[in-house]
């Protein structure tokens, strides 16, 4: 061979493309399993209809439309292809080859990814036994070099999810140096009164940013559309190492349009929470562990016997997602779907 790719992602997983079971139920990521509203649809069948224009690279209907929302500057936000990406370019944006990307252990799947891609160094901090954020440990793995902190809450895939006082006691504890980043992607599924708004928290710290998504609550999977709340030099950063008018036409009109459409999609919000207490309360009562979780999603830490527990739930059709012999993460999805994996939990502890 007389050209080479970089040695190191060899380490990475190469893309496997997942089973398609005919007629399965999708409980694997965590999307909101209703479809667009018709008020969404029309507009990115309206949006289809412009394709042939580049869209507008500096996304600049939806930022001023989240800034108003959200009061703030619209300087301190980045809008991305998805929030996923928003990781990416905060690795980009903020390390030099070598600096420390932190996060805790087992979370979101891409902050290892989007360290290494980026050529920076992984500090993973494992969870408490109680399947949370271990913040002490995380403050004592704090380097120079440390540039990034993710924390993701609620967590994925464990649910578990930070409650103001421990919040500030940790931002206030981080010495200066490393932005924290609270990754809120299921925030719109927190009932707990005593979990802050991460914005609300930021606003008044020249350290702390705040990703979203429109891809969980907002139901927008598909399009790829996802903002980030930072320090204007931070945002400023990010949105230079953007790969550019990756967000799309479709996807900036389909994000104003479900903002628009909020009061109707917060409403099916609350339904999946409190379907996420039925399910957690059955699955309890059954005699699993089941961490607390603010999420769309609970967690089961089944350790050895997570293998079998997928094994059972796709004989049922059903698509949990499984992390080798760690645990299974279920989505909350409509109380026809969950009762059909509660029944499915139940017949695993029988067989
Ligand atoms: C799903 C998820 C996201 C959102 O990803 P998108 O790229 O916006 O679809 C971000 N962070 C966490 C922790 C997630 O679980």
């Amino acid at each position: 061979m007389t050209v080479r790719t970089r040695p190191d992602l060899e380490t990475l997983p190469g893309y496997l493309p997942g089973r398609t079971i005919p007629g399965a139920i999708k409980l694997a990521s965590n999307e909101v399993s209703l479809g667009p509203l018709p008020s969404v649809r029309g507009v990115i069948a309206e949006a289809a209809a412009g394709i042939n224009r580049y869209p507008d690279m500096g996304v600049t209907a939806l930022v001023d439309r989240l800034a108003a929302k959200l009061s703030v500057e619209p300087s301190r936000l980045a809008v991305g292809c998805g929030s996923v990406a928003l990781c990416q370019q905060l690795v980009q944006a903020m390390c030099e080859p070598g600096d420390g990307v932190m996060f805790p252990w087992r979370s979101f799947e891409a902050y290892p990814i989007v360290t290494q891609i980026g050529g920076a160094r992984a500090i993973k901090v494992p969870l408490t036994g109680a399947h949370a954020l271990d913040l002490d440990a995380m403050l004592a793995a704090i380097t120079d070099d440390t540039r990034v902190i993710y924390v993701c809450t609620p967590n994925n895939p464990t649910g578990t999810t930070l409650r103001r006082a421990e919040l500030e006691r940790f931002l206030d504890a981080v010495p200066r140096g490393p932005l924290v980043v609270l990754d809120e992607a299921y925030k719109e599924f927190i009932t707990d009164p005593d979990v802050p708004d991460g914005i609300e928290v930021a606003r008044g710290r020249d350290n702390v940013a705040v990703l979203r998504t429109f891809s969980k609550a907002y139901g927008l999977a598909g399009l790829r559309v996802g903002y980030c709340y930072a320090p204007e030099e931070v945002a400023a950063a990010m949105r230079k190492v953007c790969v550019p008018f990756s967000v799309n036409m479709i996807a900036q009109a389909a994000a104003i349009a479900s903002l628009d459409a909020e009061d109707e999609l917060m409403e099916r919000c609350r339904v999946i929470s409190a379907e996420r207490e039925r399910v957690r309360a059955e699955l309890l009562a059954m005699g699993y562990e089941v961490p607390e979780t603010q999420a769309n999603f609970v967690w089961l830490p089944l350790a050895e016997r997570t293998p079998a527990f997928n094994a059972h739930c796709l004989e049922q059709k059903l698509v949990v997602r499984a992390f080798g012999e760690e645990g299974a993460r279920v989505t909350i999805s409509t109380a026809e779907e969950n009762d059909l994996f509660l029944a499915a939990a139940r017949s695993f502890l029988v067989g």
